[in-house]
């Protein structure tokens, strides 16, 4: 034996069984399943609703988010690594271009048209997507 949930033309929902699957095909051809509200033999198998799964799986959680930690580790490898030269980048950032001071990864601050300017003479500069700690000089 087999449950059907089931519709009427109308839209009455009801329930049946039947002997198997094959069984419900061939009554239901034939109008001889009908809805008992109204009496229509106008009637299909309604469609059930899918079932979620409910398991509560907690969200792995994270301290920090990634983007905030790679930016703290990459000031931290600038800070150490690089020379803070403060305003003066501009002027170093040449010098060391020029071979006038050896070379050496400096950061500091600079304008937007001398970083610009920079680029434009061939000399590498990103802006530092961090507010670099400043150092006594
Ligand atoms: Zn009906």
């Amino acid at each position: 034996m087999i449950r059907y949930a089931l519709k009427c033309a109308d839209g009455h929902d009801f329930e049946s069984w039947f002997q198997n699957a094959g069984a419900f095909d061939t009554l239901a051809k034939a109008g001889h399943v009908t809805c008992p509200d109204c009496g229509s033999g106008d009637v299909s198998k309604s469609l059930m609703a899918p079932r979620v799964a409910t398991t509560k799986t907690p969200a792995p959680k994270t301290d920090t988010p990634p983007r905030e930690a790679d930016l703290a580790a990459f000031k931290a490898k600038v800070e150490a690594e690089c020379d803070y030269v403060g305003s003066s980048f501009v002027t170093e950032a040449r010098k060391i271009h020029e071979g006038e001071t050896p070379k050496r990864g400096i950061y500091g601050e600079a304008k937007p048209k001398d970083a610009l300017a920079l680029l434009q003479d061939g000399i590498a500069v990103a802006p530092l997507p961090f507010i670099p700690t400043r150092k006594a000089n």
